[in-house]
């Protein structure tokens, strides 16, 4: 076989201080850090949305928001035609299934396309609070039988993992330690564990390629809130990335240039030697197989938020973003966040990872240089598309089921 079996899979709200491979204080993931070892770790990896369905379409279709048209917790692709991760895999000569793991990812979103089998999440269907999602275990079972389908042919399989988000529910101990004992317990020891055993006895785990991630970050209790969806800081844009590719990865090997979510897909274009085509053209993302100086500022990672069904936090820290469409660009060394009403934040990340100093309004003209620098880059990208700031008000309401639904993930 020419390429490996690939397997992606993201977790929801896993932040990459809580893994071991990215924390060597961290002991909550063993079962993670060992498949992890054998490839690259990207330390700077950035997410372009702080909830799930606009992060993980990004992923997906190595296009930002404003380009795929996801910029909600519902959406749908706004374009038929553009690529997708699982759309290339196929033209790479792989059997494709997707697992997502809520409803809010259902094919519906249009992310289904490319993949041979896609597994909706139905109600009342092993669900946990009426539907929302499901538990990593029927995933994993339907990973089984998929694989048992597959036979000998080369599988790309998409898994996205729900469990972490159960935290949110369990009021009976703070939320630091719900948080690590579910991702050590549901997570690493729960669908790692039985994944790993899966592919084994598909003879599937020590030939394979890895893509670990997680569509976005957590706040706990950074800048004052708990959770994700109420601000674009780091400590919900910033995600794991490990790349595990046999002959293609360099084990062991740590990689401190930004590294993005709309990169996988070129990268994987890349390891799949799949030529230029044009449902894959103009993509905003870099292969990673290419290097960058990690002191270089040349590359830029986007995000976008909008208030339309979040910001409910009553944390002062984000109050003022309440009601405002927020986006953000930040190279290795800075990043701005701005404001539709034009407020304005400027961080310096080598000194101030936790985005803690604005230099903005301290008289220091350098800043406000960097920040009028960075505020063009982005008004540059985000008026070379369609939409900017105003399409995400053009999705219509959700309906009284779906907010309750929205509710039960710990959102509205
Ligand atoms: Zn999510």
């Amino acid at each position: 076989m020419k390429f490996p079996d690939v397997f992606l899979i993201s977790i929801d709200c896993l932040r990459p201080d809580h893994v071991g491979a990215f924390n060597r204080l961290s002991r909550l993931t063993p079962n993670l850090d060992r498949i992890i070892s054998r490839g690259t770790v990207f330390t700077q990896a950035m997410s372009h949305a702080p909830f799930t369905t606009p992060a993980v379409t990004s992923m997906l279709a190595g296009r930002y928001p404003f380009q795929t048209g996801v910029r909600l917790l519902l959406g749908q692709l706004c374009d038929n035609n553009l690529g997708t991760i699982a759309e290339a895999a196929r033209l790479a000569g792989y059997a494709t299934a997707g697992f997502p793991s809520s409803f809010i990812l259902n094919s519906p979103t249009g992310l289904s396309s490319g993949f041979d089998e896609y597994r909706d999440i139905e109600d009342g269907n092993l669900t946990n609070r009426g539907g929302c999602w499901q538990y990593g275990d029927p995933l994993n079972q339907s990973l089984d039988a998929f694989l048992t389908r597959a036979g000998k042919d080369p599988v790309f399989s998409w898994l996205h993992y729900f469990d972490l988000h159960e935290y949110h529910q369990d009021q009976s101990a703070p939320a630091h330690t719900t948080y690590a004992r579910d991702l050590h317990q549901r997570v690493d020891a729960g669908c790692i564990a039985s994944l790993f055993r899966i592919l084994e006895s598909h003879d599937r785990l020590d030939r394979s390629a890895f893509i670990f991630t997680a569509d976005h970050g957590e706040c706990l209790f950074q800048h004052g809130v708990r959770g994700h969806g109420q601000h674009l800081y780091n400590s919900v844009l910033h995600v794991p990335l490990a790349i595990v590719w046999p002959g293609e990865m360099q084990a062991g090997r740590y990689r401190h240039d930004l590294a993005r979510h709309v990169d996988l897909l070129p990268t994987l274009l890349d390891l799949w030697n799949i030529e230029s085509i044009e449902r894959f053209d103009g993509l905003p993302g870099r292969s990673l197989l290419q290097v960058e100086d990690a002191g270089s500022a040349s590359t830029t990672s986007y995000a976008e938020a909008s208030p339309r069904q979040l910001f409910d936090g009553n944390a002062s820290e984000v109050r003022r973003f309440e009601g405002a469409e927020i986006q953000s660009l930040q190279n290795t060394n800075h990043k701005l966040i701005q404001t539709q009403r034009g407020e304005r934040e400027l961080f310096d990340l080598r000194v101030d990872p936790g985005e803690c100093r604005n230099l903005l309004g301290s008289d220091d003209g350098t800043a406000e240089s960097i920040a009028n620098r960075l505020s063009c880059e982005l008004d540059a990208l985000s008026e070379s598309e369609q939409g900017g700031y105003a399409s995400s008000s053009d999705a219509p309401p959700e309906s009284k089921l779906v907010r309750e639904r929205l509710r039960d993930l710990g959102y509205v």
